[in-house]
């Protein structure tokens, strides 16, 4: 079982990469928020132990989170390998799953890295306005109005809500980007970080993570050399 580890921060564009390379590599993604949230609804042994956290408005920790990712590395569909997305998010759950994968003589084998500045990803962020109207959204660059401040559809005024606003974003991204920095260190002592140029496009971006893959053991359908005989 390979685990492939995908890091970014928020607005990298991880999220859209994800699905593609599980396309390719014939993977899944396994994404931690959605087995939790799978886990508390079922009412599962785990989601139960989490659930207590959650209603005590406490972290669930890590080793439940952990256990639950085993769980699930351990059916049918992840016998060859594994995306995990959004996680591990701290050091020490990168720490927590080395140990985990250890036990079972497995290992993170690379972990990819979508790598944009900060400063972009807050003009990435940072770029969304809506109609005091309706609420169409729109974006700074990817989605502008024809008219500068105005809505298209119904004239009114365009503002940012203090959300959207780039000393809000500048402000929760700086503690997003702390942990993400850990993480990344801690995958390059182990020597696995795969950093990819996350300032191409998508199908480019796609195209480095491919190539930053080369050697690890992971390789998209296709590309592997199968020994003779
Ligand atoms: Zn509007």
């Amino acid at each position: 079982m390979n685990a492939v580890v995908l890091l970014g921060a928020p607005g990298a564009g991880k999220g859209t990469q994800a699905p593609m390379l599980a396309d390719r590599l014939g993977i899944p993604v396994v994404a931690t928020g959605d087995l939790f949230r799978a886990a508390v609804r079922d009412g599962t042994p785990l989601g139960i132990e989490a659930r207590r956290y959650m209603d005590a408005g406490q972290l669930v920790p890590d080793q439940i989170v952990v256990r639950l990712l085993l769980d699930r590395l351990a059916r049918g569909d992840a016998a060859n390998g594994v995306i995990l997305d959004g996680f591990p998010r701290t050091r020490v759950q990168a720490q927590a799953l080395d140990e985990a994968l250890a036990e079972r003589g497995e290992r993170v084998a690379a972990a990819v890295l979508v790598d944009v500045p900060g400063e972009e990803l807050i003009r990435r962020m940072s770029g969304r306005w809506i109609c005091r109207a309706a609420g169409h959204p729109y974006h700074e660059r990817f989605s502008p109005p024809h008219v500068p401040g105005i809505c298209d559809l119904d004239g009114s005024e365009l503002y940012q809500r203090q959300d959207d606003k780039p000393d809000t974003i500048r402000a929760r991204m700086s503690q997003q980007l702390s942990a993400l920095q850990e993480v990344i260190e801690h995958y390059r002592a182990s020597g696995v970080l795969r950093p990819v140029n996350g300032l191409q496009g998508i199908t480019d971006v796609a195209d480095a993570i491919n190539a930053a893959l080369v050697g690890t053991g992971i390789e998209p359908a296709g590309t592997t050399e199968h020994a003779a005989g």
